[in-house]
């Protein structure tokens, strides 16, 4: 009979976990080592932000990998299985190039951050399981409630990003309405009676997680109510009356309003000031959605342009877009922590109220979700190493980099930008040669994009704008410089002009 403590010679696994035995030691530096060696590799043999190659290649070549993949293959040859089918085939988001979508090279600092967070495996939802993680994290909130200017009662958690803090935030608003409104408590009686009255406002520009979020919420998507827009893609403030107007004369019952601080598109912010007037003399919850704007705490140039986010009763802040972190990393923040009560929820086994009697500090209070990870680190690792000094020139550069570039643009005669100042970093621009009717450019454009994309020198977006569609640059990469967009916007005309002639000649 074994004893319990009886010690065997051979223990199992040893080379499959890292553990102070020489075995697991030897393991983690493989690891570390080798793939940093073929990441290396790699990323010096990057010469363009993409292979090129069309989706149907890659799915054949993923499903190709796998199936000649060995059972319990050593990590050399699985690096060497993997390296075309996933690491070649990937975006190369550092590239400078790389310019599509609110999609950052993330920062070496969150990196190495993202190495320690993956080791450690601390889950935030309980003190117990994030015994230094959860005043990390808090830090964190706290230095952000601080420097968007919110009161002493702000707190906050950290999210997976700016979906889920934007559900966070109307899950927040629906709750304390109903409370309000009809002494109803949600969390344990569901929604009430009158529901169906309940409306959302939003700018017609606002990200359709606004949307999304009221479908979640069990109000539907046909709840929120969009407002038009002015000439800046702000949300227009007489409309905004206006359709208060009409929900009060209907009998609806609004509720929340978004404001949007950088739309995803033009990068423009709401007139937040005026945003917390309406809400505060309507009793409109007011939810920031900041995910791409947010990071303007750390501009010089563009900081002023938060004016007014300090009265929302809750914001979102993404640190994958604009704070350069690898995914994922956002934020929740609320003006007023008793707002988590609508979150809250006691399990025995793992935040039971007597903690709170002893101060013990369970995040899963804070979130909608149980199981989470120590993200928080990320931004801090690289708020400490890069600075806040090169935050805001990064940022900056960014945002000068762009003007440059729509000015650059704008001379150039066979194109059209849309945003000659941009707000951001965004740029919304289309080839437009004067002769070409308007269905015509629709399909230009889009072919320009998808050759762009399949030839791999440059990886661009594509919108519609009022049902048109153009070209899109987001200019996060703090390395792209204005010869980058020259080079692009060069090619773009080259393959523009190239269509159109292969149109014509075809006609
Ligand atoms: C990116 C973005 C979101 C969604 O955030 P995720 O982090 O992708 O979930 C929401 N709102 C705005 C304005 C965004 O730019």
């Amino acid at each position: 009979m074994e004893s319990i403590h009886q010690t065997k010679d051979n223990k199992p696994f040893e080379d499959l976990f890292f553990h102070k035995g020489p075995k697991g030691i030897k393991a983690y530096e493989d690891v570390v080592k080798q793939v940093s060696t073929k990441l290396i590799d790699i990323y010096s043999n990057v010469n363009q932000p993409y292979v090129g190659k069309k989706s149907e290649e890659i799915r054949k070549e993923i499903q190709g990998s796998l199936h000649s993949t060995k059972q319990e293959e050593s990590l050399s040859d699985f690096l060497e299985a993997i390296d075309v089918p996933i690491l070649r085939n990937s975006l190369h988001v550092t590239h400078e190039k790389s310019v599509a979508h609110l999609h950052c090279p993330p920062l070496l600092p969150g990196i190495a951050a993202e190495m320690m967070i993956s080791l450690l495996n601390q889950s935030m939802d309980s003190w117990e399981q994030s015994t230094a993680a959860t005043y990390v994290e808090q830090e964190m909130i706290s230095w952000l409630t601080k420097r968007f200017g919110l009161p002493a009662e702000a707190d906050g958690v950290f999210s997976s990003g700016g979906s889920q803090s934007n559900y966070m935030g109307l899950l927040l608003a629906r709750d304390s309405f109903c409370e309000q409104h009809w002494g109803c408590n949600v969390q344990e009686h569901g929604l009430p009676e009158g529901f169906k009255k309940m409306k959302i406002l939003c700018s017609e520009e606002a990200h359709f997680t606004v949307q999304k979020s009221a479908s979640q919420l069990g109000l539907g998507a046909d709840a929120v109510v969009t407002v038009k827009t002015d000439h800046h893609h702000r949300l227009s403030i007489p409309h905004l009356y206006e359709a208060l107007r009409v929900l009060s004369d209907e009998g609806s019952l609004p509720f929340a309003l978004v404001g949007t601080c950088g739309t995803t598109d033009f990068g423009s912010i709401d007139p937040l000031d005026e945003l917390a007037e309406v809400a505060h003399s309507n009793g409109l919850w007011l939810h920031v959605d900041a995910a791409f704007g947010g990071a303007l705490i750390l501009s010089h140039t563009h900081a002023y342009k938060l004016n007014g986010i300090q009265l929302a009763d809750s914001i979102t802040v993404d640190f994958h877009k604009l704070f350069y972190q690898p995914i994922s990393c956002g934020a929740f923040l609320v003006n007023d922590r008793r707002s988590f009560n609508y979150t809250n929820h006691h399990a025995d086994y793992l935040n039971p109220e007597s903690d709170e009697a002893e101060g013990i500090v369970n995040l899963v209070n804070k979130s909608i979700v149980t199981t989470r990870r120590f993200d928080a680190f990320k931004i801090f690792a690289s708020l400490k190493i890069v600075g806040t000094d090169q935050f805001r020139e990064m940022i900056d550069h960014t945002f000068s980099l762009a003007k440059r570039s729509a000015h650059l643009i704008d001379r150039l005669e066979l194109f059209n930008v849309l945003n000659v100042n941009p707000e951001l970093n965004t740029i919304i621009f289309r080839f437009q040669p004067g002769d070409v009717p308007e269905d015509e450019l629709n399909t230009l454009n889009h072919s320009i994009q998808q050759r762009l994309l399949h030839e791999g020198t440059a990886v661009i977006a594509k919108t519609k704008v009022q049902k048109a569609t153009y070209l899109k640059f987001t200019l996060l990469n703090p390395r792209t410089q204005i010869q980058d967009i020259h080079s692009i916007v060069k090619d773009i005309e080259l393959l523009g002009l190239k269509e159109l002639e292969k149109r014509r000649i075809i006609q």
